[in-house]
């Protein structure tokens, strides 16, 4: 079975990657795999927003904690030159993320895993965010589907009020509707956090 790891890679859990992970753990159990959350500061190990996460947190590195199969490590890179396939399966037990908020355009800030030496690969062109970067490793190496074989929908505008709308700067995995599928509570986050952006304009 694989077990998926997500690298923190931030000095805090901020409420974005905290909607994300606990995603991440509860669709990792569901789907029968573990999830380990790697590189958590010890200072946010006793946290509630953690503990809330229900992920398996360690402050390790990935590189320590898998230091007996590092060759079966598969670091998911934007900047890889292959993309992921089913076949990778025959490869790969471990599969690893950066545990970095998506920004646009991206810093490549995933490079701080990649310089750790493990074999990338890629999910198509287009950042994703953690959560959807999950699940589509998930589609490829358990359900063995290929990557264009799932339906995504890239940079949608997500609409709170007529005259209110954010367009994210993702590719998401859509839902049988074609909506992108977002952890729960991050659409109302990602409103709160565009009227606070509005209250500071002054409008
Ligand atoms: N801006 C960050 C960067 O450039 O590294 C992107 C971080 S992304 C929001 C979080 C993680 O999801 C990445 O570190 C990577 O593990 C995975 N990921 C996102 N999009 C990906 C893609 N197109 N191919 C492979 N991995 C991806």
């Amino acid at each position: 079975m694989v077990t998926f790891v997500v690298e923190h890679l931030d000095p805090e859990l901020g409420p974005w990657s905290a909607l994300e992970y606990k995603t991440i753990a509860r669709e990792s159990s569901e789907a029968g795999c573990d999830f380990i959350l790697s590189s958590v500061p010890t200072s946010l190990l006793q946290s509630k927003e953690l503990n809330d996460v229900g992920a398996s947190a360690r402050s390790d590195a990935v590189e320590v904690y898998f230091a007996h199969q590092k060759d079966r490590i598969c670091l998911l890179d934007p900047a890889a030159k292959q993309e992921l396939q089913p076949s990778d399966t025959q490869h790969f037990d471990v599969l690893l993320f950066g545990g970095i908020l998506g920004d646009d355009p991206p810093r490549d800030r995933t490079s701080e895993l990649r310089k750790k030496g493990f074999a990338g690969r890629r999910l198509g062109p287009v950042q994703m965010t953690t959560d959807t970067a999950v699940r589509v490793t998930r589609k490829v190496m358990l359900e063995g589907k290929k990557l264009e074989e799932i339906p995504y929908i890239d940079f949608p505008e997500l609409k709170f009020a007529e005259h209110e709308s954010t367009e994210m700067p993702f590719r998401y995995v859509t839902d049988t509707e074609g909506n992108p599928i977002m952890p729960e509570g991050m659409i109302e986050l990602i409103k709160a956090d565009a009227d606070k952006g509005f209250d500071t304009l002054d409008f």
